[in-house]
């Protein structure tokens, strides 16, 4: 029997774009414990959006504006060690109940394993002008008399020519994760992470014995963090 190639070619690249290249997309990669396709020393990114974010950068300064990364890959022991430090001051210094620590966590803060800058795709960002500001990211900060407003306007007006999404935007629909004027997502390639990774069991990544609260992370916690905090995002990056 002959067999029609070009026909099982693009029957393949169906499926494939469907699931099966998502599944097989390296989950050690989508959850902070590989970083081997990384590019860059202090700084690290995922190839593409390394170079993405330099063309951008130095588009930046022919505008007269410094574009500073202050975080960009973050692995999931480091994302451990700022879960479970907050979670121990806000327990411990302001007394909140585990529930309400964990709720004042994920205002800002991702369970480890779950943070998209896991993939090397996101970026913070702020004006490199400043280098003496402590506490940077704060939402004020970006807004009208902020001293990061300038570079927030630029990124307004350029920053998805180059592929750079906000995130976490100011849409007062949008819930989960609060609005992160700093955040930024390279939209070609974190589409694909993204999708790859919510069709994981997230939820055995998030329950880790050694995330400090974990025992509160209930079925119905858990579920409204993926609806809300994982996939309530900037459509644009769906
Ligand atoms: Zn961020």
């Amino acid at each position: 029997m002959k067999i029609n190639l070009i026909s099982l070619i693009i029957v393949f690249f169906l499926f494939c774009n469907k699931s099966y290249c998502q599944k097989i997309m390296n989950l050690d990669q989508l959850i902070g414990l590989n970083n081997n396709n990384l590019i860059g020393d202090s700084i690290k990114l995922e190839s593409e959006t390394y170079y993405a974010f330099k063309k951008m950068q130095i588009a930046a300064k022919k505008d007269g504006f410094n574009l500073k990364i202050i975080s960009a890959y973050r692995d999931y022991e480091r994302q451990k060690l700022i879960w479970n430090n907050k979670y121990k001051k806000f327990t411990e210094e302001y007394s909140l109940n585990p529930n309400e620590a964990i709720l004042e966590i994920i205002r800002f803060s991702t369970i480890p394993g779950t943070s998209r800058h896991h993939w090397g795709t996101d970026i913070d960002i702020i004006d490199g002008n400043y280098p003496d500001e402590n506490d940077v990211l704060i939402s004020k900060k970006f807004e009208k008399n902020g001293i990061f407003f300038k570079i927030k306007s630029w990124m307004d007006e350029n920053s998805e020519k180059f592929g750079f999404y906000l995130t976490y935007n100011n849409d007062i629909n949008r819930k989960g994760f609060e609005y992160e004027p700093w955040h930024y997502s390279y939209r070609p390639t974190s589409i694909k992470y993204y999708n790859a990774f919510i069709n994981n069991d997230i939820e055995k990544i998030i329950k880790n014995p050694d995330l400090k609260g974990h025992e509160f992370f209930t079925k119905s916690f858990i579920d409204k963090y993926i609806t809300e905090n994982i996939m309530d995002i900037n459509p644009d990056l769906k």
